[in-house]
């Protein structure tokens, strides 16, 4: 940058800038062909029931394999697909690729677990979403009540009457709905209550520190007390450590999700992991049974 510094009208046109928004144009020209390439995959994460040590549902997690770069995980493409308008497609194959999976494992007797689908924001601005559900329900053959969608607690209160109708919507098909990463939105806890919620999901951060920081333990304790009280499940995401778990389980949370049991596992490894748990996750999984 040269003299116009600081010249205010033409910052936006530093160099950075120009940097910038070609990365941004060549990422949305990459994940435009990538659906048109089927680059995309779904990975599987479990979820364990800590009461029962069973397996209690699995979350669906996007990945994609861009061209040159390998497996590239969605904190990376996700906000460009919702910016591009393009979520609106990949949120498409994403329902559609979930739902004839759950269809699959159903039909090989496998997996009579919920499966969870992650939809963002700017997929919740208009009703089409809940024709998608629809749809990709219909033409799986999938139970509706095996499928459950998470909205993150700042989606919820984005829009909170049109979250809500949208909701309601979607729970009327028979499919459950949960809060994710809650505890790091605003929720507004009256308009939370409207809300057709089965489930609250705590978000990792504070589940990371729950050993050695006290006020993540006391938002932990305190958000298992209010889902409780709601009516609503809890699950504790990112939950790496049996010190972790055993205080989730004291604290009567109910499903458990993190690497202590799992990564994100493409469908062959979930089919060995429902198979034979690998011995850290068969520990941990006993360690619940005998913390009872
Ligand atoms: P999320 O829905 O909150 O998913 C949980 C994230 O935590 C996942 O990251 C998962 O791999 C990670 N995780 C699970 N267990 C642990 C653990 O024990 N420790 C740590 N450190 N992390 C753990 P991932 O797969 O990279 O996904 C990131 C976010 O991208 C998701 O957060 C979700 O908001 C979004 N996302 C993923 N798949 C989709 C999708 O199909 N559609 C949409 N719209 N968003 C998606
Ligand atoms: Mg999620
Ligand atoms: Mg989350
Ligand atoms: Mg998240």
């Amino acid at each position: 940058r040269g003299k116009l510094e600081g010249g205010s009208r033409y910052t936006f046109y530093s160099p950075e800038m120009n940097t910038w928004s070609r990365d941004r144009l060549n990422l949305e020209a990459a994940l435009r062909k990538g659906l048109g390439n089927d680059e995309f995959e779904l990975f599987y994460q479990p979820q364990i029931d800590i009461r029962s040590g069973r397996l209690a549902g699995l979350e669906s997690l996007i990945r994609w394999h861009r061209p040159g770069s390998g497996l590239v995980r969605p904190d990376l493409f996700i906000a460009a697909a919702e910016e591009s308008g393009l979520i609106t497609n990949i949120g498409e194959w994403v329902l559609n690729a979930a739902t004839h999976q759950a269809a699959r494992w159903s039909a090989d007797g496998l997996v009579p677990v919920p499966i969870a689908v992650n939809v963002s924001v700017r997929q919740c601005t208009d009703m089409s979403v809940v024709d998608t559900i629809r749809h990709a329900l219909r033409d799986s053959g999938m139970d509706p009540r095996q499928l459950k969608i998470e909205v993150t607690e700042s989606t919820a209160m984005h829009d909170p009457e049109r979250v809500a109708e949208l909701l309601h919507r979607i729970h009327a098909l028979g499919v459950g709905v949960a809060v994710d990463d809650f505890g790091t939105g605003y929720s507004s806890l009256s308009l939370l209550k409207r809300f057709p919620i089965s489930e609250l999901k705590i978000d990792k951060s504070f589940v990371i520190d729950l050993a050695e920081d006290n006020d993540d333990a006391a938002i932990v304790r305190g958000t298992i007390a209010l889902a409780h009280s709601l009516g609503m499940r809890v699950v504790a995401e990112g939950v790496e450590t049996e010190l972790q778990l055993r205080f989730l389980a004291r604290h009567g949370c109910n499903v458990a999700q993190g690497f202590l049991f799992a990564q994100p596992l493409p469908t062959a490894e979930i089919r060995h992991w429902l198979k034979m748990p690998p011995p850290h996750a068969q520990r941990a999984i006993e360690g619940l049974q005998h913390a009872r």
